[in-house]
């Protein structure tokens, strides 16, 4: 029993954890796998250049080696992990583009040196009548002249291509932060920006707003239609709180991160939007048909300082059921 490989490693992550004092939960049962059964990995090379001198890993080094030991469990890691190579390639684009900048500066001033001293090589050839020798100097110095005008277009190729690459990874970041189907900002931008304007201390307030019976539009008209009521319900909000991000947040859910502005404020603009959404009279496209009233619902809440963002939204949540339980197109305020 002691000599199968699958039971000594079993006891060697056993020991691992005991003897680094981490407990037997899964992300470090995972990082000791990973450092144990690939002594020569990236990972281990990491870990015995922290341990070097017999210090003990804390949790804390556990976690930020830990990207690497855990496995990919779902959507969100896998693109944590695409954001940090996009960043890195955008990185090592803008160091080539800076790189080939200052090559193009060089190769010019070289090339117009030798391009002058061409020309005066040429005038002296007449003068002294040296010529034979004079021309091949002449001509050694037109082959030089040629090949760095051909690197110079080299050059000027490769900063056309990193700065396309430059472009498409901005749009590529662009993309994962952008709801397709509304064109709104997605929830992940909704989170980012709630986190930069909470680390600012500027006043925020959050709203989350839900469509009212949406699974009846989708199954009186088809997803089709239900797809565009999302899409001009996206508009309008967009539209009456002008100024303040309003992000698709998932399904038939927007939310509203209002700043600068009190509780009473965002509730009047919030108020308004509701109105306006509840009082069109959507049709539909193909036979003008009336879809009949689309409302939504709403909780919104001042933020209290320090509250992360899923807190918050949290507390808006409980707000946006209760307006559901009071018979919806209406907004509760905490
Ligand atoms: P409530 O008033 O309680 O919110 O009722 P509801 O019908 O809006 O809520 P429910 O959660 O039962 O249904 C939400 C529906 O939204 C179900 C789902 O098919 C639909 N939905 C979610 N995302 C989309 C989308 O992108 N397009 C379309 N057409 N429908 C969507
Ligand atoms: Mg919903
Ligand atoms: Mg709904």
């Amino acid at each position: 029993m002691g000599n199968d490989p699958a039971r000594r490693l079993y006891d060697r992550i056993g020991e691992f954890l005991f003897a680094q004092r981490l407990s037997p939960e899964p992300a470090n049962f995972t990082f000791a796998y990973h450092l144990l059964s690939e002594p020569d990995g990236p990972l281990a090379r990491a870990v015995y250049a922290m341990t070097d001198g017999g210090v003990r890993l804390t949790q804390r080094d556990i976690d930020s080696l830990g990207c690497e030991a855990k496995p990919v469990t779902g959507g969100a890691a896998a693109a944590e992990r695409a954001e940090g190579l996009v960043a890195q390639t955008q990185m090592q684009v803008e160091g080539f583009e800076d790189m080939v900048h200052a090559m193009r500066a060089e190769t010019e001033d070289f090339g117009r040196n030798l391009a002058a001293s061409a020309e005066a090589i040429t005038r002296s050839a007449g003068q002294s009548g040296d010529a034979t020798r004079i021309e091949e100097v002449a001509r050694l110095t037109a082959t030089m002249l040629e090949r760095v005008r051909s690197a110079e277009s080299r050059l000027e190729s490769a900063t056309r291509e990193a700065s396309d690459l430059r472009k498409k990874l901005e749009e590529a970041r662009d993309n994962a932060r952008r709801d397709p189907l509304t064109n709104l900002p997605n929830r992940r931008a909704f989170e980012e920006a709630y986190a930069a304007q909470a680390a600012s201390g500027e006043r925020i307030c959050l709203a989350v707003c839900d469509v009212d019976h949406f699974k009846s539009v989708n199954d009186r008209f088809g997803h089709a239609v239900g797809d565009r009521v999302l899409r001009a319900i996206g508009e309008a909000l967009s539209l009456s709180c002008n100024g303040h991000l309003v992000a698709r947040y998932g399904g038939e859910e927007f939310a509203v991160l209002f700043t600068g502005i009190g509780v009473e404020a965002a509730q009047v603009t919030l108020e308004t939007a509701r109105a306006t959404v509840a009082s069109k009279r959507y049709r539909l496209r193909e036979s003008d048909a009336p879809l009949g009233e689309v409302t939504f619902s709403a909780g919104l809440v001042s933020v209290i300082a320090q509250d992360a963002c899923q807190t918050s939204f949290q507390r808006a949540d409980q707000l946006l059921y209760a307006a559901k339980e009071a018979g919806r197109n209406c907004i509760r305020v905490g």
